[in-house]
């Protein structure tokens, strides 16, 4: 993670309103190392918005590049916050004991998919499933 910006930077640097959702699930997401699930998101921070206010914050921050989402392999959705040093593409280490997520920095990543004639990448989501320093 970069020299921390705070969400309110954030939000004006990509020209949002800085609301008390937005503030929140930015402030959250940027203090976790791993990603979140909009539950957790919503758990921590005390249930203060209702669901759709919460819904609609976590899609216009993801339309605007601040978080992205991962999907799992169960259809579970975490969310994480976009580093902006960050390819769109990286990689994801997904722990199979804690179920946590984390973005990895790590652009030495270089997969070599041979893909048909006339086929061409738009993104790549490389998941990788294992144990977390954590669990082991
Ligand atoms: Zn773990
Ligand atoms: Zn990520």
């Amino acid at each position: 993670m970069s020299a921390k910006q705070s969400s309110e930077e954030i939000l004006s640097s990509h020209k949002l309103k800085s609301t008390a959702c937005r503030k929140t699930v930015l402030n959250e997401l940027l203090e976790s190392e791993t990603a979140m699930t909009e539950q957790e998101i919503k758990d921590v921070s005390g249930n203060l918005f209702d669901r759709v206010t919460f819904y609609r914050t976590l899609r216009t921050l993801e339309a605007a590049g601040i978080i992205h989402s991962i999907i799992l392999d169960n259809n579970q959705v975490k969310y994480a916050i976009s580093d902006m040093r960050q390819d769109t593409v990286h990689s994801h280490f997904h722990c199979i004991k804690c179920n946590e997520v984390q973005c990895l920095n790590d652009d030495a990543i270089d997969v070599k998919i041979a893909l048909p004639p006339g086929f061409k990448t738009q993104s790549l989501d490389v998941m990788i499933n294992g144990i977390c320093n954590h669990c082991n």
